[in-house]
């Protein structure tokens, strides 16, 4: 059983993902240097212009993810939303998003690990903004692995085809739905998902998934904010997969207003 604390206590450590992203601009800086030290003698005018155009690119990139960086950490530091940071920090997520999971092959970290700590720093940053949603603008994506695989019942066009035998979480998705009558979408991948987003057109968005999902269903949906739950897989990944419901529940009373609770 969960308890409380369980629910609270964070999913991964978030400096971790952070350190990472400074670590790859330092990185990007170096080889920014190193192709000034490379290219310092043109000889043609062609060249030093084409040489000033590209280093001042480079130069501009790396000075709008420095303050995206600043902005996430400032944000998760204050606790409050930093409006106009806000495109920056998008930008310093997804594009050293590659570049972190490449320096963590370096260093052997887990790239699940890195996954986790990724989606910790959105939860952060999402939950520094107040929302005061109507369940019917909220979606609650969940991956069809939640269905026992011995089910004979189709219930991935369709939900309600779920008899709630109990077998298996979707039962729980659907007592979930009755209680504070959100809109619930089974996704069996990303364009589904997005059907569902279309479909839906949340203000907002809990995904359950496994780190892998959960990172490009975020990185996907932007700007609508995301609350992402990491499933559980008891029995190994994409297979008779599990929900914490007090997790689930946590996040989308998050973005409800007082009086849907
Ligand atoms: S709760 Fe029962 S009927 Fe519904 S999907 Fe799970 S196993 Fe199938």
């Amino acid at each position: 059983m969960i308890t409380e604390s369980a629910v609270n206590k964070p999913q991964a450590k978030k400096r971790l993902f952070i350190g990472l992203l400074a670590v790859s601009v330092i990185a990007v800086l170096g080889l920014a240097i190193l192709l000034w030290y490379l290219m310092s003698h043109p000889t043609t005018v062609l060249q030093q212009v084409l040489l000033v155009l590209l280093i001042g690119s480079i130069l501009i990139t790396l000075v709008a993810v420095a303050f995206g960086i600043g902005g996430i950490v400032l944000t998760i530091w204050l606790a409050k939303t930093i409006t106009p940071l806000q495109p920056l920090m998008r930008v310093a997520m997804s594009l050293l998003f590659p570049v972190v999971i490449g320096l963590g092959h370096v260093f052997n970290i887990n790239t699940d690990k890195i996954k986790s700590s990724f989606i910790e720093v959105n939860n952060q940053l999402v939950r520094t903004k107040e929302f005061s949603l109507k369940p019917e603008q909220l979606l609650v994506l969940a991956p069809h692995c939640l269905q026992k695989s011995s089910c004979p019942h189709k219930i991935t066009t369709n939900i309600n085809n779920c008899k709630r035998c109990g077998g298996c979480p979707v039962d729980k998705l659907l007592a979930v739905r009755e209680r504070y009558g959100v809109n619930i979408g089974l996704a069996t991948g990303g364009t589904l998902a997005r059907k569902y987003v279309k479909e839906y057109r949340p203000k907002a968005i809990v995904a359950i998934a496994c780190e892998r999902d959960l990172v490009s269903g975020i990185q996907d949906s932007t700007p609508i904010p995301v609350l992402g739950v990491l499933n559980d897989r008891p029995f190994g990944p994409c297979f008779n997969t599990q929900i914490s419901v007090p997790r689930l529940e946590e996040a989308i009373r998050y973005f409800l207003s007082a009086e849907e609770i």
